[in-house]
Formats: structure tokens, sequence, C-alpha cells
């Protein structure tokens, strides 16, 4: 039995529901923030449940429902996206009716659905989208919403026991869009009618971000009229779907309650929940957007291989675990020695989940590759590779991975190093003209791969005895130059590691 339990466990509790129906899975996206980590999350353990899933019952059908709530109205200046003050006339408004700030789609929701979309392409997860907005105007929602009507009294009843008494008499679970001002966070609900399914609401809820203008009006609550608030919204998409599974995150519990709970009174049966547990950083901390702290997934992308955060989600998802730049080293290792594992002791467990090549037993690791590649001031990837293979050679049958995680590496040290404060390197260059001669004698050193170090720290000496170079101005610009850096690790020790051709390759470099 492999290691990895969770997703397994999850597919048998779904054991009673398997039916000639399809399984539906869903996850939630609220498109006023562009994708992130935990849009990647979620869709991506809810993909290792379905995959479990069809391993267990390979007859089964199953569907993702990525659905957008792009009906949701805007109620402050998102931080990551531009245009503010094109954006802020809107504000109060459903995303799908403010025009995008890009000028590229028809709406501001159009554009977010549309990076969510490109976003869950780029990793090859299936999915069906669906929109908020649609779902609603093209009348999928009637029903639901007529039969939130129906048990109006009921649903009121459990929802104002968990709001301030001061909220309970204005509170509804209706919220109309307003036919004159096309706000939806500004109307109020002054009466419903049942029988005919329509209800009569006052624009005059004003908010700090945003006003509203005074309209009365009746509108049928169907056909995308009135939006219903999240926690009821939620519930309406279980039961309009079918939904069968979803995941959400620990700071909802009491919503997914409720939402359970409303589903039910619709005539539907709430789906089967998973509670996760949120994202620390690394030193213990919520992970917050205004912060940045945590790993982006820009980060993640660029710095790791795809398998190091699939690995990383693969994990218990009910223990908090964390993420920050500093630990990610030690994070990809553990996807690294996972692959081993695998590999060598149960070549059929979790490699689904991830990529199912073979990965041989080495000692390499990002930890050593990342301390090599900033101590020695290695900037390029195809150099810290030949230093891996003088490392390790047999590193070579999984070049392919082992090269792409050098790029990872460098790109790693080289935005981590940047971080930290520079200093200001003067280099003379009229020492660059030696340079010809210094890869004369290297070149003509047949030897050189065999040559201790300090060997080959008496060649580096050559060219300032027969010039009478001050020496210590001669090693200051070979390492400004190499590394760097102005001092740094006994070069011919240094050199002698990285070996002749990568050698004549830096200094070939510097004489150009
Ligand atoms: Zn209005």
């Amino acid at each position: 039995m492999s290691k990895v339990t969770w997703p397994h466990q999850e597919a048998k509790r779904l054991r009673s529901l398997v039916s000639e129906q399809p399984m539906i899975f869903e996850t939630g996206y609220g498109p006023s923030g562009l994708p992130h980590i935990g849009t990647f999350a979620e869709v991506a353990r809810t993909t290792f449940v379905m995959k479990a899933f069809k391993e267990a019952f390979p007859d089964a059908k199953v569907r993702l429902i990525a659905f957008s709530d792009d009906m949701d109205g805007l109620r402050s200046l998102p931080e990551n996206i531009p245009n503010h003050d094109k954006l802020r006339p809107f504000l109060g408004m459903p995303l799908s009716s403010i025009p995008d700030p890009f000028g590229q789609s028809a709406s501001f929701a159009d554009y977010m659905n549309g990076q969510l979309k490109l976003f869950l392409d780029s990793y090859g997860f299936e999915y069906e989208f669906h929109s908020s907005t649609q779902s609603y105007q093209s009348g999928i929602f009637d029903n639901g919403l007529k039969r939130v009507m129906d048990h109006y009294t009921q649903i009121r009843k459990i929802f104002v026991s968990t709001i301030s008494k001061d909220k309970r008499e204005a509170w509804s679970p209706f919220f109309p869009i307003c036919a004159a001002c096309g706000k939806i966070y500004t109307t109020r609900v002054v009466d419903i009618d049942p029988e005919n399914y329509t209800l009569t609401y006052h624009c005059d809820q004003n908010a700090a971000a945003f006003k509203a203008c005074g309209h009365q009006g009746t509108t049928p609550i169907t056909g995308g009229k009135v939006k219903v608030g999240w926690k009821i919204d939620w519930a309406l998409r279980w039961y309009t779907f079918g939904v069968n599974y979803e995941m959400y995150g620990k700071d909802l519990i009491s919503s997914a309650n409720m939402a359970s709970k409303i589903c039910a009174i619709l005539g539907g049966k709430p789906p089967v929940l998973y509670k996760y547990e949120l994202f620390l950083d690394e030193n213990g901390a919520k992970i917050s957007k205004k912060i940045g702290n945590g790993i982006s997934m820009e980060q993640w992308v660029k710095y790791s291989p795809l398998g190091g955060i699939l690995n990383f989600l693969l994990a218990n998802p009910n223990k908090a675990r964390q993420m920050g730049l500093p630990i990610l080293p030690k994070i990809v290792d553990e996807y690294i020695d996972n692959r081993h594992k695998e590999s060598a002791e149960n070549p059929q467990s979790h490699c689904w989940f991830i990529e199912a090549s073979h990965l041989e037993k080495s000692d390499l690791s990002y930890n050593v590759l990342a301390n090599v590649a900033q101590n020695l001031s290695l900037r390029d990837a195809s150099l810290l590779y030949k230093y891996a293979l003088r490392y390790d050679p047999s590193i070579a049958h999984n070049a392919q991975f082992f090269q792409t995680l050098c790029d990872k590496v460098i790109a790693y040290v080289q935005d981590y190093e940047a971080q930290l404060p520079k200093e200001a390197l003067v280099i003379d260059t009229s020492y660059t003209q030696y340079m010809p001669e210094l890869i004369q004698i290297i070149t003509e050193t047949e030897n050189f791969n065999d040559l201790e170090g300090e060997k080959i720290q008496a060649l580096l000496f050559l060219i300032p005895k027969k010039y009478e170079l001050n020496q210590r101005e001669w090693f200051k610009f070979l390492y400004s130059v190499l590394l760097n850096k102005e001092k740094g690790p006994r070069l011919g020790p240094f050199l002698g590691i990285l070996g002749k051709d990568v050698v004549l390759s830096m200094l070939h470099k510097i004489s150009v």
C-alpha cells in the first residue's frame, strides 16, 4: 500500500454514491482576483481524489465542475489589478457587469474566467467550466431559486440564528440587482411575493466605497435578476448540479455546515465534504497575499519541477503545511526522495499522481545544488549540471530531470541572492589582456582533470610571476569575473572540481 492514502480513503467515502450517473466533483473560484496557489491546490487535490476514485471504480464516470462565482459584486479594489480609476465607478456591481480593466474581454469577469481557464489548461487539468452569471441568466438556477422562496421561512430561521441580532430583521437570502444603477450590494428586500416568485426592493444601502441610487422596484427572482447570498449560492449550486464531492478550507467550516443544511432544505443531497488546513509560511504564520509570504504559484513554477508542488499537495491536507522560499529546497528534496522511494519500493503506487518515470537513487539534492550555486556564484545552469555530473555521474541516466532541476536551482539562487545586500564590485579590466595566455596554459595542461587542487593553484601563479603583477589584485580579478565576488574558495581546488572544459568555457566568456 502506498504511503499516500488520503485520496484513496476519500474515494472509499464515495463508494455508496457510485451509480450509473457520473460522480460530480466541484471546485469554486472567486474571480475578483487572479488564480493563485490556493486555486491550484484545490483543483490538484480534487483531481487526486478523482483519480483514486477512478482507480477504485474503473467503470464509474466522473465530472469536475470548476465554478466561477462571477456574479458576485466587487466590494473593494483588488490589489493585483491595475487601472483602479476605471474600476472605482463600478464598485458594488456584479463582476460580470464591470468592464475589463485590461481592455481585452467583454467584462472583468470574462477576463478573470479566461485567466482561470488558461491557468488550469496549462497544467493539463480536466474540468468543465461553469459561470455563475450564465447559470443565473440561462435559467439553470430558476428551479432552485423558487425553492429558496418556497422555503423562505425555514431558511431564514436557521440562518438568522447565526448572525447578530441587529442584522436579523433586514436579512434576506436574496440580493436583487438594482434595475437603475446595476449595483447588487446597495439593495434591500422590503417585500416578497411567494405566489409569483417576485420581490420588491429599495436601492438605499450605502457602503463606504459605493452609493445607493434610491431606486425602488419589483422583480422576478429568476432569470439572473436576483442572486442569493453566497452560502445559499453554494447550496443552490450543489442542489442544481447534483454535486457529490467538494473540498474547502478550514476557514469555511461554518459556511459549509450552513450550505449543507440549506441544500437539504432545498431537497438536495449535500455533497461529501473534505476540510483542509490552510498553508503556513516557514515561520508558521498564515499565508497572506498582502504580506507576500509563502510561495506564490509563479515562484513554484520558476523554482521547482511541477512534481515538487504536486508532491507537497499529496501530503495529508489535514495537517497544516509550511511553505516559504527559505524552505523550498527542503520541500523539493522531499519530492526527489519520494520519487526514489516510489520507484525503488513500489513502482505502481502513487506515480500516477505525478510522473511515472524511474528515478535512480542519488545523493544529489536540490539543497546541495543550491549551496554549490550560491557559494560558487554559478549562474549558468549547464555549468551547474556539469558540476552535478562530477559529483554523481549516475545522474546522467536521468539527464533531463537533473538538467531541469539545475535550471530551477539557478533561478532560485539568482532571485534569492538578489534580495540579499550587494557589494559593489570594481573590476580592473586591465587584467583581461592575460586571459588568452591563461587559457593557453590550461589548454596545454593535458592532465588538468587529474591534478591536485594545489597544482592548479600553482598554474594560476604563472602569469602574475611572469609579468610581475600584484598577486592579490590578480586573484581579486579572477574571483570578480569567475564568481562575481571579491573573495571565494581557494581557486585551485575549486577549478579542479569544475574540470577543464568548464573552466575553459568560463575563461573564454571573460576574454570575449
Ligand atoms: Zn440602484
